[in-house]
C-alpha cells in the first residue's frame, strides 16, 4: 500500500479540508451550539479519515490501528445523533437521563473495538491489496447495529424537523445537511461497514472519500442560500491551505538556510494571509450593510407608494363628497341672490355674495385637487376634439372683464389676437379653459390696484416647422424671484410674495395646468424680471398634435 498512494493521499487531503471547513464553520459562531456540534461531527469524522490512512500505512501496528479505525467510526454516529438533537433550534430537547443513556451503547462499542480479541481478532496484510480484518461475526453483527441504529434515529430526527420548520432558509439548510450527510453515510456504511460483514474490503477506503459530498452539498447550501459568507470562507480556506503548504515545507526542511528561508515565507504567508482575510472581512461586512440598507429603503419605498395611494383615494372620495353639498350652498346662495325667495337687504346681499365667491373658490380647489389625483394615478381622461382656440381664450378674457369692473379692480386689460389667422387646435375644451382661467386668474389676483393685465395671441413656428398657438399673459404685478419662477409648477409650492398679497392660494393651480398642457403636446413657462416687476406666462400648444387614442 505504502504511505502516499492515491488513495492515501486522497484521504489526506479531505481530511485537511474536513477538518478546516469544520473550523471555520465553528469559528463564525463559537455561541451557536449548533455550529459547536457541526465541529464535533466534523472532528470525529476527520479522526476516522486519518485512522484509515495510518491503517493503510502502517503494516508494523496494523491491528492496534484497525481497532483505533473501528473506535474512531464509533465516535461518528452518537455525536450526529445529538447533533441532529441540537440543530436547528440550538438546544437539546433531551432530558439528561436520556443524553447518558445514549452514551451506553456507545461505550460499550467503544470498548469492544479497542479490546484485544474483541471485535477485531486480528488482520491478514495482503500485499498490494487492502489488508482483511479477521472479525468476531457477533460482534461485528452488534457494531453494525450501533452504527446503522443510531444513523437512521439521527435521520428520522431530521427528517421530522424537516416537515415540521416552516422558516424557508432553516428548511434549506436542513435539507443541504441532510442530503449531504445521507449520502455520505450510505457510501460509508455500504463500503465500511456492509462489505466487510461479507468479508469484502478492496473498497474499505471508500467511506471516507465520500465525506466530500457531505462537504460539497454543506458548501453548496452556504453559496446559494447565504447560510454564511462564502465568499469569507473560501479565503479562510484558500489562506489556509497555502499556509499549511508553506507550514509542512517549513517543517520538512533539512538545513539551516532552507530553515531560514522556508520560515521567512511562512511567517509572510501568515501575515499577508492576515490581511488578505482581514480585507476581505471588512468588504464583506461593508456589503452587507449596504444590502440592509437598500433592503430598508426598497420597503420604505413600497410603504410610500401605499401612502401615496391611500392618500390618493383618500382626496378623491373627500373630494367627491364635499362636491355635491357645495352644488346645494351655490344654487340656494344664487337664487336667493337673484331674489328667488323674496327681497333682501343689501347687508344681507353682501354677505350672500361672499357666501357665493367662497363657494365658488372651493369648488375650484377641489376640481384641482380631483385633477391632481386623477393626474397622480394616471387617470386623466380627455376629450380631445377641434376646438377654436381664440374663441375660448376671449370668452375667458372677457368673463375677467366683467370680474373687473364689477369688483372695482380698476386693472387695464387687452386681448390682442391676429385676426386673419386660424387658431383651430386639438384639445379637451373644459381643461384648456381651466388653463387659461388660471393664469388669467393668477394675472388679476398677483396684482395691484390699477395694474394691467395683456393678453396675446399668436402664431408661432419652431425649428421644426412645427406650428403652435402661443398664449402670451402679461402682467405687471408683484413679479417673482428666480427662485420662486423654478418651483411654482411644482405642487403645494406657492411663491413666496405671492402667498403673503393672497393668502387663499393652494399651489396647485399651475401644476394641474402644466400637466393638462403637456397632455396637449404643449407646455407652461413663465418668465420674470423678479419681485415687483410684474410676470409673463406661455401656454404654448402645438397644432399639429395628435391625441394618444388617435395615433
Ligand atoms: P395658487 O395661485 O393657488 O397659489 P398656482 O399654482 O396658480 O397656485 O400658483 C403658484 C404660485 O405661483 C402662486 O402662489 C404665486 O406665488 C405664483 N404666481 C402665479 N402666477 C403669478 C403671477 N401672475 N404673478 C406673480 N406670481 C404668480
Amino acid at each position: 500500500m505504502g504511505y502516499f498512494d492515491t488513495k492515501n493521499t486522497l484521504l489526506l487531503l479531505i481530511g485537511f479540508i474536513n477538518l478546516i471547513f469544520g473550523l471555520v464553520i465553528y469559528i463564525k459562531n463559537r455561541k451557536s451550539q449548533t455550529n459547536f456540534w457541526f465541529f464535533l461531527v466534523v472532528l470525529s469524522v476527520t479522526f476516522w479519515i486519518f485512522s484509515m490512512f495510518f491503517y493503510r500505512s502502517i503494516e508494523e501496528s496494523v491491528v492496534f490501528c484497525s481497532r483505533i479505525l473501528y473506535l474512531s467510526a464509533s465516535f461518528i454516529p452518537i455525536i450526529f445523533l445529538y447533533f441532529s438533537f441540537i440543530f436547528p433550534e440550538e438546544k437539546f430537547h433531551l432530558k439528561m437521563w436520556q443524553k447518558y443513556l445514549l452514551l451506553i451503547p456507545f461505550i460499550t462499542i467503544a470498548i469492544i473495538s479497542l479490546l484485544p480479541d474483541a471485535l477485531i481478532k486480528g488482520v491478514n496484510i495482503i500485499p498490494d491489496k487492502e489488508n482483511e480484518i479477521i472479525f468476531n461475526n457477533q460482534l461485528h453483527l452488534l457494531y453494525a447495529f450501533y452504527i446503522s441504529g443510531y444513523f437512521v434515529l439521527a435521520y428520522i430526527n431530521l427528517f421530522r424537523k424537516y416537515l415540521k420548520t416552516v422558516e424557508n432558509i432553516i428548511k434549506t439548510q436542513i435539507k443541504y445537511v441532510l442530503l449531504g450527510t445521507l449520502i455520505a453515510t450510505i457510501i460509508g456504511v455500504s463500503s465500511n461497514l456492509i462489505l466487510p460483514l461479507l468479508s469484502i474490503f478492496t473498497l474499505n477506503w471508500l467511506g471516507q472519500i465520500s465525506i466530500i459530498f457531505m462537504i460539497v452539498f454543506i458548501a453548496y447550501a452556504i453559496t446559494k442560500h447565504h447560510l454564511m459568507n462564502i465568499r469569507i470562507i473560501a479565503t479562510e480556506l484558500f489562506a489556509g491551505s497555502i499556509l499549511l503548504i508553506l507550514l509542512v515545507n517549513f517543517l520538512t526542511s533539512r538545513t539551516a538556510i532552507e530553515w531560514l528561508i522556508r520560515g521567512f515565507l511562512f511567517v509572510t504567508g501568515t501575515f499577508f494571509g492576515y490581511l488578505l482575510i482581514r480585507s476581505v472581512l471588512k468588504e464583506v461586512r461593508q456589503r452587507e450593510e449596504i444590502e440592509k440598507l437598500a433592503g430598508e429603503l426598497e420597503r420604505a419605498n413600497v410603504r410610500l407608494k401605499e401612502l401615496d395611494k391611500e392618500k390618493s383615494d383618500f382626496v378623491t372620495i373627500t373630494s367627491h363628497q364635499l362636491r355635491s353639498p357645495l352644488t346645494a350652498i351655490k344654487g340656494y346662495t344664487s337664487m336667493m341672490l337673484e331674489g328667488s325667495y323674496g327681497p333682501i337687504s343689501d347687508k344681507v346681499k353682501e354677505i350672500l355674495d361672499r357666501i357665493f365667491q367662497s363657494s365658488n373658490r372651493l369648488v375650484y380647489f377641489i376640481s384641482d385637487l380631483l385633477n391632481l389625483s386623477r393626474i397622480e394615478r394616471g387617470k386623466m381622461e380627455y376629450d380631445f376634439k377641434k376646438i377654436n382656440f381664440r374663441e375660448l381664450a376671449q370668452e375667458v378674457f372677457e368673463d375677467f372683464k366683467t370680474i373687473n369692473i364689477k369688483e372695482n379692480k380698476g386693472m387695464e386689460m387687452s386681448f390682442e389676437a391676429e385676426k386673419v389667422a386660424d387658431y383651430s387646435v386639438i384639445a379637451d375644451f373644459e381643461k384648456i379653459r381651466q388653463v387659461v382661467y388660471n393664469l388669467m386668474d393668477n394675472a388679476m389676483k398677483y396684482n395691484k390696484v390699477g395694474g394691467f393685465v395683456k393678453i396675446n395671441l399668436q402664431l408661432i413656428t419652431n425649428n421644426q416647422q412645427q406650428k403652435s398657438v402661443l398664449l402670451k399673459v402679461q402682467d405687471n404685478g408683484i413679479g417673482m424671484s428666480k427662485e420662486s419662477l423654478t418651483r411654482i409648477f411644482e405642487k403645494f409650492i406657492r411663491g413666496r410674495n405671492g402667498s403673503s398679497v393672497h393668502t387663499e392660494g393652494t399651489g396647485l393651480g399651475l401644476y394641474v395646468a402644466r400637466e393638462i398642457a403637456k397632455a396637449h403636446g404643449g407646455d407652461i413657462r413663465a418668465e420674470s424680471e423678479g419681485e415687483g416687476k410684474g410676470s409673463t406666462f406661455y401656454l404654448e400648444l402645438p397644432m399639429d398634435f395628435i391625441p394618444p387614442q388617435n395615433i
